[in-house]
């Protein structure tokens, strides 16, 4: 392991119209790095805002140049702004941690502590969501839960992106090319020596919140869309009931008018059977037709995100 006394650590900080919290945000995080290490890097993704985040970044930069800015060409979301990040990244260790001081950055060197006694990736795991609000809350709770039973690999409970990942983690997740990145998804796939360390979740520090309803709900879709295909599966169980079902109560139906005559009954039982297994036609047809659009995306081969200027980072490095 490449465990110098001087670990290079890169921090990547994903921001989206964040002018208002930049300036403490930097002096929360600095220390904090400088006494850990003399060798660090803050790679601040700029995700298309509109606001001053961009100029405020490159004052930033001239006191530190430690501060590298990569300035997406448009908004991207906060996944790919953070998978461009971490493509630029090439600390010993890297840290994704939001801008806004929800993630505590004095945590970083209890995750660092936890890196050196060995483990790959270390998780920071809230230990409530009191600052939240009550229907993020509720709805991260049953998030959680649906995802959890769907998918093979769980995805931790109250673990956001806020963790330490090793340079061989950094790797592995560089080699997933998929475009439709479920980030919490992903770290879990990947596994590795975990470990954790909890904390509370402050409220924001300044600004607004960058999620709306729609905007959580097609995440939650897309989590569980990109990460498991059991819903197509549920289609072949509810086919195999209905044609078991079925050829029997044909039978009964065959049966019951050879002895009982047909008195042309069923307009209503009739109607009710047509509209509910069109309905479940339409669900399965639904179901299906959200996979084929993510393959419809993947086929595509588009960059995953494209960078307008990377200030002080190499551009090999670029976009794929
Ligand atoms: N963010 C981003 N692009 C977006 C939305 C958000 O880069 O399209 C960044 C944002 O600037 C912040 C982080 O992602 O650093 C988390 O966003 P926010 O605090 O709004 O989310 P919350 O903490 O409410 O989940
Ligand atoms: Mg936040």
């Amino acid at each position: 392991m490449t465990m110098a006394q001087n670990p290079m650590i890169s921090v990547v900080v994903p921001m989206y119209n964040e002018e208002e919290v930049i300036d403490v945000f930097f002096e929360a995080i600095t220390p904090v790095l400088r006494s850990l290490t003399d060798n660090y890097e803050i790679i601040c993704v700029n995700d298309g805002s509109s606001d001053m985040t961009l100029p405020k970044l490159i004052a930033a930069r001239n006191n530190d140049p430690a501060i590298k800015i990569v300035d997406l060409s448009r908004n991207f979301g906060k996944e790919l702004a953070l998978t461009a990040g971490l493509d630029f990244a090439t600390g010993d260790a890297v840290v994704p941690i939001d801008a806004d001081l929800q993630d505590p950055p004095e945590l970083i060197t209890e995750m660092v502590q936890k890196w050196r006694d060995g483990a790959d990736m270390v998780i920071a795991v809230r230990s409530d969501r009191d600052n939240d609000g009550w229907f993020k809350r509720k709805s991260a709770e049953l998030f959680y839960r649906v995802a959890g039973r769907l998918s093979d690999t769980g995805i931790p409970d109250n673990a956001g992106d806020f963790r330490l990942m090793d340079r061989k983690v950094i790797e592995a997740l560089r080699a997933m090319p998929e475009r439709t990145r479920f980030m919490k998804g992903i770290f879990a796939w990947l596994g590795f020596k975990q470990a954790e360390v909890t904390y509370a979740r402050p409220k924001r520090a300044a600004g607004t919140t960058k999620w709306k309803f729609w905007k959580l709900w097609n995440f939650a879709l897309e989590g569980i869309f990109s990460f498991t295909t059991l819903p197509l599966r549920i289609w072949t169980y509810i086919g195999f009931a209905v044609s078991v079902i079925a050829p029997a109560y044909g039978s009964f139906i065959v049966v019951r008018t050879l002895i009982f005559g047909n008195d042309v009954p069923g307009y209503a039982s009739t109607i009710t059977l047509i509209l509910f297994f069109s309905g479940l036609n339409m669900l399965g047809l639904g179901i299906l037709g959200e996979y084929v659009g993510r393959v419809f995306m993947e086929v595509k081969r588009r960059p995953l995100y494209l960078v307008r200027e990377a200030i002080g980072l190499e551009l090999e490095k670029e976009e794929r």
